[in-house]
């Protein structure tokens, strides 16, 4: 069953410079109970793709396509709608999750208030105590050291690592259907990484939580997820089953992600990084936006924009396979 569908996203900003577009023809469908993860270099628009789902969009974007969360038009709705939406149906733990916090109050407080939040939501009468039980458990989870003194603190009295845990844990206490988590794990020593991933799965696995993860690192994206989305330069360039897109990337993008992955039993083989750097979305190329950094680039490749193809499971954006 389809839990998110998205068809033909465009998300521009306005800046000085006019308006940049940055997300393209982006589609994307969820069923329930998938982990999706969505890959791609810096500045690829993986955050701005995951912040359009929430239509949490900085002041200056613009949003045009379909984003529909089971029948909720997400594009059309009115802010009232869009604030019952988050939280229950769908919640984002942000790449910068000190924003998700309310400054002003104790992490304590805020995590008791999104657990009553959830017990309400379900027609459940629960009290403090239970919601404070439910709120530790949730932090013990997530492995933050003596939780009862972190339940008392203020956000800004909390490192970076430790909030972005605290974020997740409140992602565990609401339970919504949809949980996008941007580069979750990248300010996490790679033991605490392991038990947040293994945490994800579980909600997804015990409870059906479907799971956008949002990552730079497609090996993380394996360890994680049944589908990976590769996007470059705010187009997808590669949507496949993980095990398909990992063991025999198709897209030459995909293949320079895969060949850059070290390997840690391999000492011979040297890394292989990708030349050059993403396209600058005030002077994108004319016809692929991957060509120039593309070993296979032909021609046709300089001067027109592929579509997107279907190969069996696999969405591709590439003349190679046509
Ligand atoms: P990623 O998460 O993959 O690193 P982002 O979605 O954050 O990528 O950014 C994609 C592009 O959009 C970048 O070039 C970034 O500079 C640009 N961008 C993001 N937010 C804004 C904004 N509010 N105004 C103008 N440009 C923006
Ligand atoms: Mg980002």
């Amino acid at each position: 069953m389809t839990l998110l569908h998205i068809e033909n996203l465009q998300v521009s900003y306005k800046t000085l410079r006019g308006e940049v577009r940055i997300l393209d023809g982006v589609d994307l469908d969820i069923d329930k109970g998938e982990i999706v993860g969505v890959v791609g270099e810096s500045g690829s628009g993986k955050s701005t793709l995951g912040h359009s789902i929430v239509r949490l969009l900085p002041y200056n974007a613009k949003l045009q396509g379909k984003i529909l969360i089971e029948d909720f038009d997400v594009v059309k709705a009115s802010e009232k709608q869009m604030y019952s939406l988050r939280g229950t149906s769908v919640f984002m733990v942000f790449q910068n999750p000190l924003n998700s916090l309310n400054p002003v109050k104790t992490v304590g407080h805020q995590l008791i208030e999104t657990s009553l939040i959830r017990h309400q939501k379900e027609g459940k009468k629960v009290d403090k105590d239970e919601a404070y039980r439910e709120s530790i458990s949730a932090l013990k989870d997530l492995r933050l050291p003596d939780p009862e003194n972190i339940m008392k603190r203020y956000p800004h009295q909390l490192s970076g690592g430790q909030i972005q845990r605290i974020v997740i844990a409140m992602s565990m206490l609401l339970k919504p259907k949809i949980l996008i988590a941007d580069e979750p794990t990248s300010a996490l020593d790679v033991t605490v990484q392991a038990q947040v991933v293994k945490l994800l799965k579980q909600l997804n696995s015990e409870l059906g939580v479907s799971v956008i993860f949002i990552t730079h690192d497609i090996a993380l994206a394996y360890a994680i997820s049944s589908r990976i989305l590769v996007l470059y330069g705010g187009q997808v360039m590669e949507d496949g089953p993980s095990e398909d897109v990992i063991k025999v990337p198709l897209h030459p993008y995909s293949q320079g992600l895969i060949s850059s992955i070290p390997n840690i039993n391999k000492s011979e083989g040297k890394l292989k990084a990708i030349p050059g750097s993403p396209p600058s979305f005030t002077n994108l190329p004319k016809g692929c936006r991957f060509y120039p950094r593309c070993e296979k680039a032909m021609d046709k490749c300089r001067e027109q924009v592929p579509g997107i193809l279907y190969k069996g499971n696999r969405h591709l954006r590439c003349f190679l396979y046509e």
